[in-house]
């Protein structure tokens, strides 16, 4: 007889967003002609850059002729694609070659699937409050899970000690949902532990381009010793609004090997398996991303979430208020004030300011108490937004 995954019955119900977006809309309903301010969801709202738009239309128009039509693709991905993203690693001064970098549909995909690499019988470690797909993707193949806490005793950014036991590590930096992020110091000591252990650490990097602190690494790799021990995941999602395209890419260094195994050598065999590629549309409008204009375009819109950012760290300052996040990050986390849930504060903000965010506790149990604000929505309601938002956490104003 047929036997189900039963390990899904361990997942928690996504109920985080949906009883956000439920109560959101209950709100409105009960208070029809309100405008609510949604500085919750992860998701960008500046459109593709003109240069990407071009590229995509381009491609579009290769396909409808017989001399430039494109089938398949390499399942890893086109070589000029592979060799634009070795030249951005470049520019970070992380040695990336074109054959360790795999296109791939995003990072969601490429964090569930590389897990293939490893034996069930594998330790998990996540570092806490995590984004949720670290956890559920190792519950449902049926690994041992360890939480690290990451608090603010450790500034948001705990690092490994004797006593940790870990074989695949996960590490986001900048974070999501904390917004913290490791500098070098902190990452070395990672990638030391990792190799000390033969460990392999995945490097979340979807948020590398709001890094602007000197001390804090883009990617991995600009850290010594990080090929032998670390694969690195990356998406166009944040970085230039791929959100709803779709357009990944991860690194598999050839140095990593455990076992005798070449994990490079795997991923390229898991991924003639996994995938028949990425669209050839698509990845010519990825391209464009790469060119000198496609990056001074998804520039000027990461400038625009960032002076978003600014604001809102501005209020929050005003109102006295302690975060993180916010400088390297799309992302502002603080704690909820006098002890409240993250449930409670969300519905006081909805009910009496309008503004929403996210309860910490979708995140993990270290996220109880906590509450996440994402900075990519439109300016004027981010402006607006903070304004309420400052006035309320000082005095409990109301519009
Ligand atoms: N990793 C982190 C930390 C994220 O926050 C997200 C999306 O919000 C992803 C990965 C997934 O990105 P993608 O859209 O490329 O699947």
């Amino acid at each position: 007889m047929l036997k189900p995954n039963a390990r899904y019955a361990d997942l928690k119900d996504s109920y985080l967003f949906n009883t956000v977006y439920r109560k959101t809309a209950e709100y409105l309903a009960a208070n029809p002609g309100k405008k609510v301010y949604r500085m919750g969801v992860g998701d960008v709202s500046l459109p593709l850059c003109p240069a990407v738009i071009e590229a995509l239309h381009a491609a579009v128009d290769d396909q409808a002729s017989a001399r430039s039509f494109h089938g398949y693709m390499p399942e890893v991905g086109s070589p000029e694609l592979r060799r634009a993203v070795s030249a951005y690693y470049a520019g970070f001064g992380a040695s990336v070659s074109e054959d360790e970098v795999f296109v791939s549909s995003g990072a969601c995909d490429d964090l569930c699937d590389i897990l293939e690499l490893f034996d069930r019988d594998n330790r998990v470690l996540v570092t806490e409050p995590a984004y949720p797909e670290y956890v559920d993707t190792n519950i449902l193949a049926g690994r041992e899970i360890v939480r690290l806490p990451a608090g603010e005793e450790n500034g948001f950014l705990p690092l490994p000690d004797a006593g940790t036991k870990a074989d695949i590590i996960y590490l986001c930096s900048p974070n999501n949902p904390t917004g913290a992020a490791y500098d070098r110091r902190g990452l070395k000591a990672w990638v030391d532990f990792a190799n000390d252990r033969e460990a392999v650490i995945i490097f979340d990097a979807a948020y590398e381009i709001f890094v602007e602190d000197p001390e804090v690494p883009h990617s991995i790799y600009e850290i010594e010793g990080a090929k032998r021990c670390a694969i690195e995941i990356c998406s166009l999602s944040k970085t230039a609004g791929f959100t709803g395209t779709r357009l990944g890419y991860t690194v598999v260094p050839k140095e990593l090997c455990r076992g005798g195994m070449s994990l490079n050598a795997m991923w390229s065999r898991n991924r003639e398996t996994r995938t028949n590629g990425v669209s050839y549309i698509l990845q010519k409008g990825a391209l464009a991303v790469f060119t000198d204009g496609g990056q001074r375009q998804i520039r000027a819109n990461i400038a625009v979430y960032k002076a978003n950012a600014a604001r809102f760290m501005a209020a929050l300052d005003e109102a006295g208020i302690r975060y993180t996040g916010g400088k390297n990050s799309p992302y502002i986390w603080m704690k909820c004030p006098d002890g409240q849930s993250g449930w409670q504060f969300f519905d006081r903000l909805l009910n009496d300011i309008q503004v929403v965010g996210i309860p910490g506790d979708g995140f993990g149990e270290c996220g109880k108490g906590y509450f996440r604000f994402s900075t990519f929505g439109s300016p004027e309601d981010t402006r607006e937004a903070a304004d309420r938002l400052c006035r309320y956490l000082k005095g409990g104003e109301r519009p």
